[in-house]
């Protein structure tokens, strides 16, 4: 089959659309899309100085590959690449090669975290200590994972001078978290999940997701036709049941509605206008212990390290 826009011949046709794109429009319209984003969303201001959180999965690489290309017409600004090391033994080492690998062929600074370091225990300990799964469901391992990553992260970020930190949640991604958030009749969260970066409190530095629009077949296609290695190997703790469900919803209906996960974000986007007007149930104070954004007395990295003192 020939491209829609050229004489080449097409990789890939989109499914929610039937466009057939070639190597070189493929890799066109991947860029435009998260430069859209990035502009729709106000995501990044001129200068900044972005963070991009690398794993070494297919998302990340993928994110930093495009960002990459798109930062050369903005010389002023400047990214950053922040990996974490959770300490996941025959996992972690794989992700933290395929990060190094194309960080340094981007030429771009990197600067490496760890649950060990800047927490004081490796998650392998933590669920040797408490187990892969807590006595209440929503506890276990990748909510431990969670919690100190996005702690550590936005520690890094600011260690870094980042104004902003990116990563690498697909469409699908997304669409999973705000169908969550319905699920359990939180609208407090959904209220939260702004696609523009904020400053919600001091103590955090704004997030956001340049690939909030981008179908994760469509990550994995541009790593495949841009050789681009990364971990595939999925963490030995992603046991998540829950979650995994709404995943399989999300997958399984794709099949037959190829629109689904665009309608679920596109859904949340006009939803925000309006439940922008419902207050924050609690205000965000400072965790007692070290400062942060909370919501109770003790952040929930404060409360995690309790549990592994006691
Ligand atoms: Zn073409
Ligand atoms: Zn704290």
């Amino acid at each position: 089959m020939k491209c829609s826009f050229c004489d080449e011949q097409a990789l890939y046709v989109r499914p929610y659309d039937k466009l057939a794109l070639c190597h070189e429009h493929f890799n066109g319209k991947m860029q435009k899309r998260v430069q859209k984003t990035i502009t729709r969303y106000n995501m990044l201001k001129r200068g900044d100085r972005i963070a991009v959180g690398v794993s070494g999965g297919k998302d990340s690489i993928a994110l930093l590959d495009i960002l990459h290309k798109i930062e050369k017409d903005f010389p002023e600004s400047e990214i950053v690449a922040i990996t974490i090391d959770e300490g996941i033994e025959h996992y972690r080492e794989e992700g933290m090669h395929y990060a190094k690998l194309h960080v340094s062929r981007l030429g771009i600074e990197h600067h490496v975290f760890s649950f060990e370091k800047d927490f004081g225990h490796d998650l392998d300990s933590i669920i040797n200590k408490l187990g892969a799964r807590g006595k209440d469901r929503e506890l276990g391992a990748c909510s431990y994972c969670g919690i100190l990553r996005r702690n550590i992260l936005n520690k890094a970020a600011k260690e870094v001078g980042a104004d902003v930190v990116l990563t690498g949640h697909n469409l699908e991604d997304e669409a999973e978290t705000i169908l969550l958030n319905i699920i359990r009749g939180d609208i407090q969260r959904l209220g939260r999940l702004n696609p523009t970066p904020r400053k919600i409190h001091e103590s955090l530095v704004p997030r956001a997701k340049p690939f909030r629009a981008t179908p994760q077949a469509e990550i994995v296609m541009y790593c495949l036709i841009n050789e681009l290695e990364y971990q595939e190997i999925q963490c030995p703790y992603a046991i998540e049941a829950y979650r995994g469900d709404v995943r399989e919803f999300i997958f399984k209906t794709q099949e037959k509605q190829p629109m689904l996960c665009y309608n679920i974000v596109r859904g949340q986007d006009k939803l925000l206008a309006s439940i922008k007007e419902i207050k924050p149930k609690q205000e965000l104070r400072n965790c007692k212990e070290c400062g942060n954004a909370t919501t109770g007395d003790l952040c929930k990295t404060c409360w995690l390290k309790q549990q592994l003192d006691n």
